[in-house]
């Protein structure tokens, strides 16, 4: 596999901006209080039942943290819902807490960042994430990943589902990012088959869609590009629960976080949105179903087809892009999850309003976002 000659893409200008520590390697749990800030005294950490009851994760993190006023939130959801990040924001409020730790998959990761928000802020979350000068500076978040999936350890991105109007909703800026993101592998060796492979296939989404964005950079094409080869070399031994795999899908994870933090994310994230939100599919997974038919597309119309090229030729190494998801055990075959062309509709209906597709770098109306979304019923 080779790396795609970037200096004929070279803009004229570009940003690159990433505040966070990265603490990253198996058993750097334990130095976790030498990243909290010697001011901080007072710690909400946010969590979830399941890691807290059936893993020994919450515990070693807790450990950690002798000497500190600890209070737990691990009321949070898969797609935190405004409801939680809210009763989580009056907790710290209550608790007078100065720093969030935000222990988990992206779930918990985004739902810390909504708290950190909602803990200073007395508007509520649903218009907080309207405004980019917030007016309080959210409390400073430790971000430590449970999964190697979403980046959130290092993005500026929080993502929140509003259940009563079945929608996910996107949040960006610099404020949320984290302090420190602690990524110690070992905390991900607990995860279910399945949760490995849908998270993993978040890592490839982002990689793809940042590589492919309007708003990619050199650098992150670069990092892109390198997590998408990690990805295609190691989810499918991280499957079988090889350690070293998992290793390297964590630090992949990473280097997707730090991709999207630069190119966002494209249409494939947001196609993915309504599958979770109507049909419960999880995250990663809803994007993996779309991505076969979003690169047919792509093949054929879009303005960067160097760079289609490019990764179609990485997937050449695995067989192709639908036989690497599919040989993880995941259909992409939409017809499969209960969905049906008189939904699609509705489903184009959430996606053409977002800002993802401005920077996806093909024209698209509600017509190719249909076409896409009927092209996976097929495939
Ligand atoms: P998640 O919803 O955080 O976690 C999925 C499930 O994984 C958990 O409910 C838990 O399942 C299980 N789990 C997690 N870690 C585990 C471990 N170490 N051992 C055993 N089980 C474990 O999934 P995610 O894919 O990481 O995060 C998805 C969320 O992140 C979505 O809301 C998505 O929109 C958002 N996201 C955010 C960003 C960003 O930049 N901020 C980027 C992409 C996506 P059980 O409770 O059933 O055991
Ligand atoms: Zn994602």
């Amino acid at each position: 596999m080779g790396y795609l000659k970037l200096q004929t893409d070279m803009p004229e200008k570009f940003n690159f901006h990433l505040p966070v520590k990265v603490v990253f390697g198996n058993g750097r749990i334990k130095e976790l209080k030498d990243f909290i800030p010697e001011t901080i005294s007072r710690i909400l950490l946010v969590s979830e039942k399941n890691l807290s009851e059936n893993t020994p994760v919450v515990r070693n993190v807790t450990d950690q943290l002798n000497g500190f006023d600890v209070k737990q939130f691990i009321d949070v959801e898969e797609n935190p819902s405004f409801e939680t990040v809210k009763r989580g924001g009056k907790l710290a409020r209550e608790h007078k807490s100065q720093l969030i730790i935000g222990l988990g998959g992206g779930s918990p990761m985004d739902a810390a960042k909504g708290v950190a928000m909602c803990a200073v802020n007395q508007e509520p979350l649903s218009e907080l994430i309207k405004i980019w000068r917030l007016p309080v500076d959210p409390l400073p978040v430790i971000c430590i990943p449970t999964t190697s999936g979403t980046g959130s350890e290092v993005t500026p991105y929080a993502v929140f589902t509003d259940r009563n109007n079945l929608n996910k909703c996107g949040y960006a800026n610099e404020k949320i990012f984290p302090l420190v993101a602690l990524v110690d592998p070992e905390l991900t060796f607990t995860m279910p088959q399945p949760v490995i492979a849908n998270t993993g296939l978040d890592v490839l989404t982002h990689s793809i869609e940042a590589y492919l964005s309007m708003d990619a950079t050199p650098i992150s094409d670069l990092v892109a590009v390198e997590s998408i080869q990690l990805v295609l070399k190691n989810l499918g031994l991280a499957l079988e629960k090889e350690k070293e795999a998992m290793s390297k899908m964590a630090y992949a994870s990473i280097l997707g976080g730090i991709a999207i933090t630069h190119g966002g994310t494209i249409l494939i994230h947001i196609m993915g949105y309504p599958l979770t939100v109507y049909r419960n599919i999880p995250h990663g997974k809803a994007n993996a179903i779309m991505l076969p038919s979003f690169l047919n597309f792509m093949r054929e119309h879009s303005f960067v087809k160097e760079k289609v090229h490019f990764i179609d030729n990485l997937f050449r190494e695995v067989g192709g892009v639908e036989r690497f998801v599919n040989d993880l055990g995941i259909s992409t075959n939409l017809s499969n999850y209960g969905i049906r062309e008189e939904d699609i509709d509705e489903f184009v209906e959430k996606v053409i309003v977002k800002g993802d597709v401005k920077i996806t770098p093909a024209r698209i109306t509600e017509k190719e976002i249909r076409d896409i979304y009927l092209a996976a019923m097929v495939g």
